[in-house]
């Protein structure tokens, strides 16, 4: 049985990321899609809304599920005998750190491997920073996110000004 992860900020999840998840559902048994807690970045969205938008989204998707993490991933793929990791690819430049990642992973769970789908190439140029971005601005960004996605986006930049 394959068991796979999906791990990232999804700060918020875009249309990319979507195309990534229904991607990976179909090629594994269960897909957990799981936010990072990653206490090094300052997130727009909190983890629990974060995992509430990646629910609403993958709401239709039956062997897709939400959770979150702290620490290692490695320790999170150990402790829910998860054997594949999922990750998507855009261009050379997330090639490095991926590969790095995927190589220490594979190090401290051998048990487990990383798979790269590489990018659908509509998404090919689309990241969560340019999200939050061109949003910042007022800038339309129904082309990059679901419309529940964006209502979300442009209710949380209002509160924070
Ligand atoms: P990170 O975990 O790097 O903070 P993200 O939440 O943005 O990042 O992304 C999680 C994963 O999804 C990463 O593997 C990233 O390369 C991939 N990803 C992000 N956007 C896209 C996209 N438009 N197309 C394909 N893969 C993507």
């Amino acid at each position: 049985m394959v068991k796979a992860v999906y791990p990232g900020s999804f700060d918020p999840v875009t249309n990319g990321h979507i195309d990534i998840i229904k991607r990976a559902a179909r090629i594994c048994d269960t897909l957990t899609v799981s936010v990072l807690n990653n206490k090094s970045k300052s997130p727009l969205f909190s983890v629990d809304e974060r995992v509430n938008m990646l629910k609403d989204v993958c709401s239709e998707l039956e062997n897709v599920h939400i959770d979150s993490f702290s620490g290692l991933l490695a320790d999170y793929v150990r402790e829910n005998d998860i054997n594949m990791v999922v990750r998507g690819l855009r261009a050379i430049t997330d090639f490095e750190y991926e590969l790095q990642m995927a190589q220490t992973n594979r190090k401290l769970v051998p048990f487990a491997d990383t798979v790269f789908l590489t990018t659908s190439l509509e998404y090919a140029y689309l990241s969560s920073t340019t999200v939050r971005e061109v949003a910042s601005y007022g800038g339309d960004i129904s082309q990059f996110v679901p419309d529940s996605i964006a209502k979300l986006i442009y209710d949380k930049l209002r509160q924070e000004h």
